[in-house]
């Protein structure tokens, strides 16, 4: 085999770095979407020709005067950064000056641009080196409109190489929604094959677009905080944003809704991917993931985005700070405050069940979070009544709650176990036969003080402190010896502690328990992932009983 190391031809270099920077379709909406962002748009038109290799991306941004459109293609071109100390205080989603450079070498490759105070645009087509070939006046509204066309047309390998249209199309869709929920103030038009695709509009938050894009969430089912963090050593501070999904609402057979972004970008950082998926542990079903976005608005300099060409990988620095405020917000958004009465509760599974068939209610509430972290009981949730001595029934201001009493218990007990593992001694010990060496070995994994006592006999001296007093005590720790890791060991316990179903309840009980329970961390749901209570808001039961109706007129009575 001649293995002579040779230089490669010049234009194979560049085209080869151009491949690096744009390597698929959405690639190139990733790279015009950021450019009309970084020029202030609000409003967005991408369309796509994706079988000739066509994408149109316009705005209604900053324009480029004629002098800009001579030298927006050429190598390492910007005006977003200008010297090194730029380097470090990066605010825009560009920088590097090399996207529409690429373009130029992979795709025919055109821009009209206006800016808002010039009286015309311009059009200017560009030649692969980036400079500039026919220029000509255009009558345009202020903005930008830029057309690749035949992207990869020289580059027949690298169309060969990349998945199917269809995909490739997906992907397209998947990049602009989520730009689109690090910039949520943006309208987005997009069309496919000059036909509408999908729009999406603009809201002050995550919170209004993602129902936009995920099927089956409603705004209701989000919940969302912001706070500021301050950095260490810095004197500076940043801020973070949550938006997650109710446990007892949503979640999704993936952790594909699981994400972070950090200053207008979604990027990887699987520490912190890993710290949300924690901050949801025991809310959910088994197997289920949590829906929850992330985003930090922290200084430039805390960051480092040349991990990765396509910028989708960073450094941050400061991480187990961030864990824990991302913890504390997670939790925060996840508590019952006042604003859960009414936060608009509705959820498909009341509509269901009050079979209301009236699709839009007027559950846009627009409510600011709180950001008190004090967890006090909500004064003005009461219980009056137990309903076959499994629910209580809880009223407050605006509504019903029908809470169910084990669950909640269960939840309750749960969050002090796991506080306070107590292991305390058992007098006299519990006497258990026929261990299996799994089993013997899971209690002392546990903590639990385990003596051999006679051929196939185990004394056991200490359990957690919430079994101990039990009678079943000895069966409660055969079932903990069978079971998997210390925090299924505590939600057993707890699951068995609680309060049976079918236990008539005093009020002065239920009370007690409604309080306990507001006041738990993840209120929502039990450590298994069942809902807790389900909220009949005022306005539902209004809708239902058709109190909008004129009654004078529903009767025929002239009022
Ligand atoms: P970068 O975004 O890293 O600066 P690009 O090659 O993507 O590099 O763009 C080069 C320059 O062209 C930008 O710095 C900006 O000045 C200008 N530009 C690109 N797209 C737009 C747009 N949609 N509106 C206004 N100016 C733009
Ligand atoms: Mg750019």
């Amino acid at each position: 085999m001649g293995s002579t190391i040779q230089p490669l031809p010049i234009d194979v270099v560049h085209l080869i770095a151009a491949g690096e920077v744009i390597d698929s379709l959405a690639a190139v909406v990733r790279e015009l979407v950021e450019n009309s962002i970084d020029a202030g748009a609000t409003r967005i038109t991408v369309s796509l020709w994706a079988d000739q290799w066509r994408i149109r991306v316009a705005d209604n941004g900053a324009g480029m005067d004629l002098e800009a459109l001579k030298q927006a293609a050429l190598p390492h071109t910007t005006s977003k950064i200008h010297d090194r100390q730029d380097l470090w205080n990066i605010r825009s989603l560009g920088f590097r000056g090399e996207a529409l450079h690429s373009l130029s070498q992979l795709s025919q490759f055109e821009i009209l641009s206006r800016p808002a105070t010039a009286t015309q645009g311009w059009r200017v087509s560009y030649r692969a080196d980036g400079t500039a070939t026919q220029v000509e006046t255009a009558a345009i509204a202020p903005g930008t409109i830029v057309t690749v066309d035949q992207l990869f047309g020289n580059w027949s390998a690298r169309r060969q190489g990349l998945p199917a249209i269809a995909q490739q199309i997906r992907a397209v869709q998947a990049m602009i929604q989520q730009i689109a929920l690090s910039h949520p103030h943006v309208t987005w038009q997009v069309q496919q094959n000059d036909r509408e695709w999908f729009n999406l509009w603009a809201g002050e938050t995550a919170r209004k677009i993602l129902p936009q894009i995920l099927r089956g969430v409603q705004i209701g089912d989000l919940q969302e905080t912001t706070i500021e963090v301050p950095i260490p050593e810095s004197g500076e501070t940043s801020s973070l944003y949550v938006l997650a999904g109710l446990p007892d609402r949503c979640h999704r057979h993936r952790p594909d809704w699981v994400r972070v972004a950090i200053n207008g970008r979604f990027v990887e950082v699987p520490e912190l991917e890993q710290t949300i998926l924690g901050a949801f542990r025991k809310t959910l079903p088994r197997d289920r993931h949590p829906v929850c976005l992330l985003h930090l608005q922290v200084p430039p300099a805390q960051i480092d985005w040349n991990r990765h060409p396509a910028k989708a990988e960073i450094y941050l620095h400061h991480l187990s700070h961030w864990q824990t405020h991302i913890v504390g917000a997670i939790d925060r958004v996840l508590r019952l405050k006042p604003e859960s009465l009414s936060e608009s509760l509705y959820s498909e599974r009341v509509g269901k069940l009050l079979k209301t068939a009236e699709s839009e209610g007027g559950y846009h509430v627009d409510r600011e979070i709180q950001l008190s972290s004090d967890a006090a009981p909500l004064s003005s949730v009461r219980a009056i009544a137990q309903v076959h001595n499994r629910y209580i029934l809880a009223e407050h201001p605006a509504g019903l709650w029908l809470v169910e009493q084990h669950i909640a218990h269960e939840r309750v007990l749960y969050e002090q176990v796991c506080d306070r593992w107590q292991l305390i001694p058992l007098e006299p010990a519990i006497i258990l036969n026929r261990l299996s060496t799994a089993q013997l070995e899971q209690l002392q994994r546990l903590g639990l003080d385990v003596e051999p006592f006679g051929e196939q006999i185990w004394a056991i001296r200490t359990a957690p402190a919430l079994l101990a007093q039990r009678d079943d005590c000895a069966e409660a720790l055969t079932e903990l010896s069978l079971g998997g890791d210390l925090q299924s060991a505590q939600v057993a316990t707890a699951c068995r502690s609680a309060i049976r179903n079918g236990t008539p309840l005093s009020l002065t009980e239920m009370q007690t328990l409604l309080d306990q329970w507001q006041q738990t961390r993840h209120p929502r749901t039990c450590p298994h992932g069942r809902p807790i209570h389900l909220s009949l808001e005022e306005t539902t039961l209004a809708r239902f009983f058709r109190r909008h109706w004129v009654i004078g007129k529903s009767h025929g009575i002239e009022l």
